[in-house]
């Protein structure tokens, strides 16, 4: 038998799939004794309480997306149509459709070497050299004459930006910060816990996130009353249930009890969830130390803590390998890797948005190469991935 019919009996392993069990059972067969399945019931409530916990913040609002949690906060910070929101290009595209959701533009720039956040140097010379202030108090972009209307820093990897930085400039500037830590939940900035670092911060509970809600996500800050304009503003702006009175145009952006239900059993193991994450990346940092002149793995700056969300490898020119000659080679060995976020300002939507030159994101995007990082990957399956990235390199 050749090796590869050998690794078709071999169960093939996931990039990152959810870890569903027992609590996750129990929860949504009480949504269904209970008849409550949709966007009001106790696990709504229960999860935005849990949420806010871990996040160190009083308050949070659940809703259907990381996307949709984005354009609202957008909206409820002031973003208005025709402005320019400032937006590493090394994200995932949700970051920038969230800001065209708003009616406004992302103002791209590039992100920094050791983290693969926010390079917040060059947002700081940029808004020194090519912004104005109108009389009546606008920051105005001059080549464009589009107002700059907000920051929005991404946790890239579940690693928090500058947010001290990032928190000074938007004071200096008069503006606010809605931060897409859309893959961060539990990673902190300097012992801080991640609600409080932006005016608005926001969580996506997609499938391959570290909790998941089937697809949903949450907003959290330490702002109380701008908590209860974002649950406002994303189920329909109507005051009271007693009426069909609407008082602005809302968004119907609710997380639904099933939903929810899943997120309970979930972010009670988050803890679980953090180690495993942790655990995975060690281990691939460890093995890949034996092939360090061709590939390096991802940062993990000592400042801060990383949630680990995806772990992987950067190629290095010398190696001589594309990502495609990698996850080919994987694949082979029934193993999903997949290449990983190409800039914004390289997607078809985003050629004509205002770009800062990205020399960091265009020499690494496509060299990434993302490994198996499931919360229940077993240490058998790993050694199988290390030991089919070292015969790719060996
Ligand atoms: C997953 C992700 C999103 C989008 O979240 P959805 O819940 O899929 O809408 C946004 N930004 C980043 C950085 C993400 O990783």
């Amino acid at each position: 038998m050749t090796n590869t019919e050998d690794n078709k009996k071999l169960e093939r392993i996931r990039l990152a799939v959810p870890s569903i069990g027992e609590g996750e059972r129990k929860n949504l067969n009480k949504c269904v004794d209970d008849e409550f399945v949709s966007t009001v019931g106790e696990f709504v409530d229960e999860f935005e309480r849990r949420l806010a916990k871990v996040s160190g913040v009083e308050s949070a609002v659940a809703v259907s997306a990381g996307t949709t949690g984005l354009h609202a906060s957008l909206v409820v910070l002031g973003v208005k149509p025709g402005d320019l929101v400032i937006l590493p290009t090394f994200t995932f595209i949700a970051s920038a459709n969230a800001i065209s959701h708003a009616g406004a533009t992302p103002w791209l720039f590039d992100i920094s070497e050791s983290t693969w956040t926010l390079n917040v140097n060059k947002v700081r010379d940029a808004l020194e050299t090519k912004t104005k202030r109108t009389p009546d108090g606008d920051l105005i972009h001059v080549e464009t004459g589009r107002r700059v209307g907000a920051i929005m820093p991404v946790y890239t990897l579940g690693i928090p930006a500058d947010m001290d930085e990032v928190g000074e400039l938007a004071k200096a500037y008069g503006l606010p910060v809605i931060a897409d830590a859309a893959a961060a939940i539990g990673c902190t900035y300097k012992g801080r816990p991640l609600g409080a670092l932006a005016d608005l911060t926001v969580y996506s509970f997609n499938g391959n996130k570290t909790i998941t809600t089937g697809g949903g996500g949450g907003v959290v800050g330490a702002n109380t009353d701008r908590l209860k304009t974002v649950k406002h503003l994303t189920t329909t702006a109507r005051p009271s249930t007693a009426s069909y009175d609407h008082d602005a145009i809302g968004f119907n952006y609710r997380m639904t009890n099933i939903e929810a239900a899943v997120g309970c059993a979930q972010i009670e193991r988050l803890e679980e969830f953090l180690k495993a994450k942790e655990r995975i990346r060690r281990a691939y940092d460890e093995a890949f130390k034996a092939i360090s002149a061709m590939v390096t793995t991802f940062p993990d700056p000592e400042d801060r803590m990383s949630a680990h969300w995806f772990s992987g490898i950067v190629l290095h020119p010398a190696s001589g390998k594309s990502v495609k000659d990698v996850t080919d080679a994987l694949d082979k060995a029934n193993i999903e890797a997949r290449p990983f976020w190409k800039p914004v300002h390289l997607q078809k939507p985003y050629r004509e948005a205002p770009t800062e030159p990205c020399v960091v994101a265009d020499d690494l995007w496509d060299r990434i190469v993302t490994l198996p990082c499931s919360t229940n990957l077993k240490a058998e399956d790993q050694d199988r991935v290390i030991k089919a990235v070292l015969d790719v390199f060996s």
